[in-house]
């Protein structure tokens, strides 16, 4: 637990905070085929949904596109951290692509648990955010199967073939209180619903959350940093709301932060998504030290040790070169 007795003015910086693995991995398979192959390197979709990310790489000579049509034959492409249907990959071997599958694996096993189910017939309510990538992704391998069940109510519409032939599964980013009242609400509807093998809310997701609760329920203002087009980021800033903080802010990097939001504050919690590099946090810390918070205390929730091995096309290609 955090302390009552620390000075007024202060930062509670929450950790974990910013980069999982599965964007260290994603991020780290652009610069690795970079350097590798050499510039241009296409991506299909923001490689991680962070503004900053991208610009730095495409600053290396990645070119971001929206689909595989627009890559030129027989160029690499590096499919993104949210996973892709498997209708991409038959489209991308109609074009002869040389791909890079950077799919994060905690989506991969999403995936794999899509499949089984298809297999033996089930339905399959995917828990998620409409025209989210991962859920296009998901959704793609078992589209005769899937419907998707947005919020709690998404799970009062949702209508189904066999009510004991059912299943949920989630997007990894999603709030994990906001998920469990969804899925409260469908058990309520369907008694026999099967829950995943294993959480689906991935381990980075939700430590970012207990994280950001502690630090919420002494902070008058949390400040979120990351892209608003980062689910998991966004979550942040609900869960931080929720946990008690008077006020929370997404924000790109510090030049989003309004100096009017620290009227009145004592106590500013920080943190990061997933998808954040440390420099846009210190950022915002050296903004703060400037307006006089400049005591900064990292409040730990749970230790983070993950780390996934490079896609195995990079690591396959990358072996000769080690020699
Ligand atoms: S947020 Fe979770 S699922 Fe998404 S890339 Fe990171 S570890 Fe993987």
């Amino acid at each position: 637990m955090v302390s009552e007795t620390l000075p007024a003015r202060r930062v509670l910086v929450a950790k974990p905070r910013g980069y999982c693995a599965g964007v260290d991995r994603a991020v780290e398979a652009v610069e690795k085929a970079l350097e590798l192959y050499g510039a241009p390197i296409y991506v299909r979709k923001q490689i991680v949904h962070n503004t900053h990310v991208v610009r730095t790489l495409e600053e290396r000579g990645a070119i971001f596109v929206s689909e595989t049509d627009e890559v030129p034959e027989g160029a690499i492409v590096v499919f993104s951290a949210h996973g892709v249907a498997p209708a991409v990959h038959e489209q991308a071997a109609r074009r002869s692509l040389k791909t890079i599958d950077a799919t994060c694996p905690l989506v991969t096993k999403v995936h794999n648990e899509a499949k089984r189910f298809a297999a033996r017939d089930y339905d399959i309510l995917l828990i998620g955010h409409e025209g989210h990538e991962e859920v296009e992704g998901t959704a793609g391998e078992a589209p005769d199967h899937v419907q998707l069940v947005d919020g709690v109510a998404g799970a009062d519409s949702v209508q189904v073939r066999d009510p004991d032939r059912l299943v949920w599964l989630s997007q990894t980013t999603l709030s994990v209180d906001e998920t469990n009242e969804t899925v409260a609400r469908l058990k309520e509807r369907f008694p026999n619903l099967l829950d995943p093998p294993s959480d689906d809310i991935c381990y980075a997701t939700q430590n970012r959350q207990v994280a950001v609760k502690e630090i919420a329920r002494e902070a008058e203002l949390v400040i979120v940093v990351g892209s608003t087009n980062s689910s998991n980021s966004k979550r942040l800033v609900e869960v931080a709301k929720d946990a008690g903080a008077d006020a929370a802010y997404l924000v790109d990097d510090a030049s989003f932060v309004d100096d009017g939001w620290l009227a009145g504050v004592a106590t500013v919690g920080v943190t990061s998504g997933a998808s954040v590099p440390e420099e846009l946090v210190d950022g915002v810390l050296a903004y703060l030290a400037e307006r006089g918070f400049a005591d900064v205390r990292e409040v730990e929730s749970v230790p983070e040790n993950v780390r996934f091995a490079l896609p195995h096309e990079l690591r396959r290609d990358l072996r000769p070169a080690a020699r």
